[in-house]
């Protein structure tokens, strides 16, 4: 499936990036899911992020959610559940910057 996952709040908090999300998404690509990053602050913004979490590698494409992407939403993981309950997925917990946080697993549980 393609995941979408938004960014702020669900992938960071300010600038500090939501433990283990590198394994994770290495995770999720494993169980043969795309992983993208999209935002409302934009294309720029999801890139950025995505070099903040050191996931570029893993990352299929970042966009901004205010155009249509060019491939399908599968699954959405979102801090938010409007794009959830539009496109299916999963609303998680904002992330606060709890540097303990274990809350990305359950999208990889979710997904296996
Ligand atoms: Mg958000």
């Amino acid at each position: 499936m393609n995941v979408f996952f938004d960014v702020q709040g669900t992938l960071v908090c300010g600038g500090t990036p939501r433990p283990h999300a590198r394994e994770v998404f290495a995770e999720l690509a494993g169980a043969g899911h795309d992983v993208y990053l999209w935002s409302s602050a934009g294309t720029g913004y999801a890139s950025s992020a995505a070099e903040l979490l050191g996931v570029e590698d893993l990352v299929f494409g970042c966009y901004s959610k205010f155009a249509p992407p060019p491939v399908t939403v599968d699954y959405a993981v979102d801090d938010h559940p409007n794009l959830v309950d539009r496109y299916g997925g999963y609303t998680i917990t904002p992330f606060d910057g709890d540097p303990e946080d274990r809350e990305l697993w359950k999208v990889a549980e979710r997904l296996k």
